[in-house]
C-alpha cells in the first residue's frame, strides 16, 4: 500500500517507507522556490523522526537561498504565530499531528503563517512534481539561525487577550492536570497554566516524542488522564494531540467529554464577550446551532478541514470557529487551530462562571455523534454512491456543502467520500447515542444495498 499522502495541507508518510529524505529535500527546494527565497520559519513536533526530516528540509531550503528561522520542537500554532510576527515568507511544520508514532509529515504555510489556499498548494505541488525548483549559486545560498523565543511570545500574547484575567483565575485556585502525550505542547502548556495561576499536575510533559498513549486526544485514549483527575480531585484535565493544535477536556467528575465540547464551550465564552458570526464544519455538533441561537449570531458551516473554516471566517469576519475534533481558531491571536489559547479560554470561563466544568457542560443540550465508515472499491464508486444518496434523499432537508447531509429535527446524518482513502464516511448525530447509532447503521445498510445492486 502506498502510504504517502500529499494533500492541500501538506505531506504525510510512514518513516522508513514513504517518508523519504529525498522527497523531503525536494519539498524543501520546491517550497524555497515557491516563496521566492524569503524568510522561512521551521519547527517540528517531538517525534524522534523529526530530526531526520529537519535536516533534509533544511538542505533544500538553504539550497534555494532561504533565510531559515529554526524554532526546534514547538507546537504548530506557535510556529505559525512566529511566522506571522516575523512577516515570514512562509513556514514549514514537521508533524503528523494526531497520527501514530510511525508517521510523520510536513505542513506548509504561506506568507505570515497563513495556511496555503488550494491554488497555492497546487502551485507548490507543480514546482515539486515538475522539478521547477530554482537552485542558488554558491554565493547566494541561504542561512539558518535558531530562535528560542516563540513559546514565550505565544504565552504573552494569550495572557494579553482582553478577556483573560489572571488575578481572577488565581483566586479560583484551580487544580489542573495536563496531558501532552510527550508531544510539542509539553513545555508551553504547563508553563501557560502556571502563569495563569493554576496548580498544575503534569502527565506526559517530556517533549521526547515517546507517546505514552495514542496521540489523538479522543475520550477512548484518555483513561490515564481520567484516573489522575480522579485521584488528585482536580477541577479539570486537558489533553493535546502531538502538535498541540487540539485540546480535549476531562471533567471534574473524571469523565473524558466529547471533543465537540472544546469549540462549543469556547464559543459560548467568546460570544458572551463579543458578538459576531461563528464558523464550524458541516460535521460539527448541533450544539453549535444552540450556542449561535443563544447569542443571536449566525453560524456558517463549511467542508471539513481547517483551511476551509479559516477562509470562511475571514470572509464573514467571524469571532471564533473550528472543528469538533477539539481544534478552535481564535482570530485575535491568528487564523489557525490553537490548543493553548483554547486552554486559557476554558480556564477563564471556569474561573468566571464559578461553576464546575461538568455543570457548564450540563447547561448545554446533549447530543451524541457516531462516526463510521464503509470501505469502497474505488473513488469512482464512492462518487456514484454519494450521487445516488443526493437523489434518494432529495425530498428531505439536505445540505450538499460536504457530501450529503440529511438534516432532521434534533438529528442529522452525513454521507461523505473521504479525500485520502477509498471509504465513505457516515456520521450521524442525535439526542442519544442509541438513536445516533441506529441512524448511522440504517444509512450504512442503505449504502451497502446500493453497492450490491
Ligand atoms: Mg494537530
Amino acid at each position: 500500500m502506498d502510504t504517502l499522502i500529499i494533500s492541500v495541507s501538506g505531506v504525510r508518510g510512514i518513516v522508513g517507507e514513504s517518508f523519504h529524505p529525498n522527497l523531503l529535500a525536494r519539498f524543501g527546494t520546491a517550497f524555497g522556490t515557491f516563496i521566492k527565497a524569503g524568510k522561512v520559519v521551521l519547527g517540528r513536533d517531538s517525534r524522534p523522526s523529526g530530526e531526520m526530516a529537519w535536516h533534509a528540509l533544511l538542505s533544500g531550503l538553504i539550497a534555494t537561498g532561504c533565510e531559515v528561522v529554526d524554532l526546534g520542537i514547538c507546537p504548530t500554532p506557535t510556529i505559525l504565530l512566529r511566522a506571522k510576527d516575523l512577516s515570514a515568507g512562509g513556514s514549514i511544520t514537521i508533524t503528523a499531528s494526531h497520527n501514530p508514532i510511525e508517521w510523520n509529515g510536513i505542513e506548509f504555510a504561506a506568507s505570515c503563517g497563513s495556511l496555503l489556499t488550494p491554488e497555492q498548494s497546487a502551485e507548490l505541488i507543480n514546482i515539486y512534481e515538475n522539478y521547477k525548483d530554482k537552485l542558488m549559486p554558491h554565493d547566494k545560498l541561504g542561512s539558518v539561525k535558531q530562535d528560542d523565543t516563540a513559546v514565550e511570545r505565544h504565552i504573552s500574547k494569550i495572557l494579553n487577550l482582553p478577556y483573560i484575567d489572571v488575578e481572577l483565575i488565581k483566586n479560583r485556585r484551580l487544580k489542573v492536570v495536563i496531558d501532552c502525550c510527550n508531544g510539542a505542547g509539553s513545555v508551553i502548556s504547563p508553563k501557560l497554566l502556571r502563569e495563569l495561576g493554576c496548580e498544575v499536575i503534569e502527565l506526559g510533559c517530556q517533549p521526547d516524542g515517546k507517546f505514552p498513549r495514542h496521540p489523538e486526544p479522543v475520550p477512548e485514549h484518555l483513561s490515564q488522564l481520567c484516573e489522575i483527575v480522579r485521584a488528585q480531585n482536580a477541577d479539570i484535565g486537558f489533553a493535546h494531540d502531538g502538535d498541540a493544535d487540539r485540546l480535549a477536556i476531562v471533567s471534574d467528575k473524571a469523565e473524558a467529554i466529547s471533543n465537540e465540547y472544546t469549540l462549543v464551550l469556547a464559543s459560548d465564552f467568546i460570544l458572551s464577550k463579543r458578538k459576531g458570526p461563528v464558523v464550524a464544519t458541516s460535521s460539527t455538533s448541533m450544539m453549535m446551532d444552540y450556542i449561535a441561537q443563544k447569542h443571536g449570531v449566525p453560524l456558517y458551516r463549511t467542508k471539513v478541514g481547517v483551511g476551509n473554516v479559516v477562509q470562511k471566517m475571514q470572509k464573514v469576519n467571524a469571532v471564533i470557529g473550528g472543528e469538533g475534533t477539539g481544534g478552535v481558531i481564535f482570530p485575535e491571536i491568528h487564523y489557525t487551530t490553537d490548543g493553548m489559547t483554547a486552554l486559557a479560554v476554558i480556564i477563564q470561563q471556569l474561573a468566571e462562571s464559578k461553576a464546575t466544568i461538568s455543570e457548564l457542560v450540563s447547561e448545554i443540550p446533549q447530543y451524541s455523534i457516531i462516526k463510521k465508515k464503509i470501505e469502497i472499491p474505488t473513488q469512482e464508486i464512492a462518487d456514484a454512491l454519494t450521487h445516488k444518496a443526493a437523489q434518494y434523499y432529495a425530498n428531505e432537508n439536505i445540505n450538499l456543502t460536504d457530501g450529503v447531509k440529511i438534516i432532521r429535527k434534533d438529528s442529522w446524518v452525513n454521507i461523505r467520500k473521504s479525500g485520502t482513502e477509498p471509504v465513505i464516511r457516515v456520521f450521524s448525530e442525535a439526542k442519544t447515542t442509541e438513536e445516533a447509532e441506529r441512524l448511522c447503521d440504517s444509512t450504512m445498510e442503505m449504502i451497502k444495498s446500493w453497492m450490491r445492486a
